[in-house]
């Protein structure tokens, strides 16, 4: 794994969609998710790339050179470490309005130092402290982007976290970000259970006017199809009926349960 080719799995998945996969496991055990998936949408004059992973090695020149002549639009699903630690390699992103104060200042990783992971010095050559990004622009729910012949709507879907968003295609792809996979699931803390129930609604509710929609998160398994969403509504309802089975998880600062399809760790704070 010397550099970014070894370190990148790149694979085309159509025509018009690349996935870049990054094995997330690599920075601290405690992180289960693998792969993270990357996407990049190629439209007829315009390539979006869906988040820019963990900033350990270079993403940009792949992207570059997979995506021709093409503009580059870059789009964070949200703000978690592992979606937005590659930012600073390109010009501009985008982001929710409710998170653009994340990537507008450095990111302090310090809760990373003690990792195992002889891979964590990377981080350390930059004091645990990634810069922020350059250009920042906010999206709001129902920003729509055209690529050429590709269309993006922009789906805010909060929960997973404030400015959690999702993207559909008029080609008949549901990217669902960190909102729905399967895979260990970071909720908020049980409070906020409706909200993360009412973004699930709202994308089982395009998936019930658009059945043949393909579901790409953005961890472990893809394509997807909607049981993801009925699958994990179901299971974070189910949560309260499980709530004396609760374990402290410190590292993340949650309770960990555990059902037969997900393993949920809902924040304590
Ligand atoms: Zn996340």
């Amino acid at each position: 794994m010397s550099n970014s080719n070894h370190h990148f799995e790149v694979s085309k998945h159509k025509d018009y969609l690349y996935v870049i996969k990054e094995n997330i496991s690599l920075v601290h055990p405690v992180y289960t998710n693998d792969p993270l998936n990357l996407y990049l949408l190629l439209g007829s004059h315009t390539a979006l790339l869906l988040d820019t992973g963990c900033g350990l090695y270079p993403l940009q020149p792949i992207v570059k050179s997979l995506i021709g002549e093409r503009k580059l639009l870059v789009i964070n699903t949200h703000t978690h470490w592992d979606h937005i630690l590659g930012n600073n390699e390109f010009e501009e992103v985008y982001v929710h309005e409710n998170e653009a104060h994340v990537v507008s200042k450095s990111y302090n990783l310090s809760f990373l130092k003690d990792s195992p992971n002889e891979i964590v010095q990377r981080y350390g050559e930059q004091n645990f402290l990634i810069p922020p990004s350059k250009i920042i622009k906010r999206l709001r729910d129902d920003d729509i982007f055209d690529l050429g012949e590709i269309e993006v709507k922009i789906l805010h879907c909060p929960g997973h976290s404030p400015g959690s968003i999702c993207l559909l295609t008029n080609t008949g792809e549901l990217f669902t970000s960190d909102v729905a996979y399967y895979g260990d699931t970071f909720l908020p803390k049980r409070d906020l259970f409706p909200v993360v129930l009412k973004s699930l609604s709202k994308l089982m509710q395009i998936c019930e006017e658009q059945p043949d929609l393909e579901l790409y998160p953005s961890h472990q398994k893809y394509p997807c199809d909607k049981n993801l969403l009925t699958d994990l509504y179901n299971g974070i309802k189910n949560i309260k009926n499980l709530w004396d089975t609760k374990k402290s998880f410190d590292f993340f600062e949650a309770w960990q349960i555990d059902d037969d399809t997900f393993r949920y760790y809902i924040s304590r704070s």
